[in-house]
């Protein structure tokens, strides 16, 4: 199937295009939903982790303890590498089952560190960026969150900056739009898919 990856930094707007998109019909699957169920009790990669990290990233109930991870990954890059190298093979067997259940004529695959990592870019036709200035990312997620300025950046620096992205992009979408603008904007790119997607299977 046609697949467009959907990325962007924290804040920038990626649920809020995901679901306009959905609202068109496009079926939208989410890395970041997949990994979630990964990793809650009785997920699929929770062993895994439990047995490269140890008992200190779990708590009561079978439960991994989030913050400790995030922690032990965000100080470590050998220990991120090593719950990518846990979760990446995973989450693309399920992307990959899911797409292949579809019948749609493109699909929006959701990757926040799609250029970060490298994750399932060989198995994209189209890469889709949300770019938005960092400024109004971290007022975004500050009113969102509550996580403080300083909070916000830390995250922000950890990530790729917005040449790497764009350089990365295939289409982009600027969100410091107003909804109606957005809207638009996603009503020209969804035509435009389905036009490049019907040119690939005829
Ligand atoms: P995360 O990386 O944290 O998952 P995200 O990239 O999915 O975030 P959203 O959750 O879509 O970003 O948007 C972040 C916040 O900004 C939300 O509260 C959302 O309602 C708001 N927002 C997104 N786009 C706009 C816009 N064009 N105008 C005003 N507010 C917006």
């Amino acid at each position: 199937m046609f697949t467009v990856g959907l990325t962007g930094g924290i804040g920038s707007g990626k649920s809020t295009v995901a679901d306009l998109f959905a609202e068109l019909g496009v079926p939208v699957v989410d890395t970041d939903v997949i990994a979630r169920q990964l990793t809650s009790p009785g997920g699929e990669a929770l062993g895994a982790i439990r047995a490269a990290f140890g008992e200190s990233v779990m708590q009561a109930g079978d439960t991994l303890d989030r913050a400790v991870l995030r922690r032990r990954v965000f100080a470590d890059p050998a220990a991120r590498r090593q719950l990518e190298a846990i979760l990446h093979p995973r989450i693309r067997k399920i992307v990959e089952q899911t797409l292949a259940t579809l019948n749609a004529a493109y699909a929006l695959v959701v990757i926040p560190l799609l250029v970060e990592t490298g994750a399932y870019r060989d198995a994209l036709d189209r890469v889709l960026v949300i770019d938005c200035p960092e400024e109004l990312q971290i007022a975004r997620v500050m009113t969102r969150s509550g996580l403080a300025a300083d909070e916000v950046k830390a995250i922000l620096a950890a990530q790729a900056g917005r040449a790497a992205r764009l350089a990365a992009a295939d289409d982009v979408i600027v969100n410091t739009a107003t909804p109606s603008e957005l809207n638009a904007a996603i009503a020209a790119l969804h035509l435009r898919y389905l036009a490049l997607a019907a040119a690939c299977s005829s």
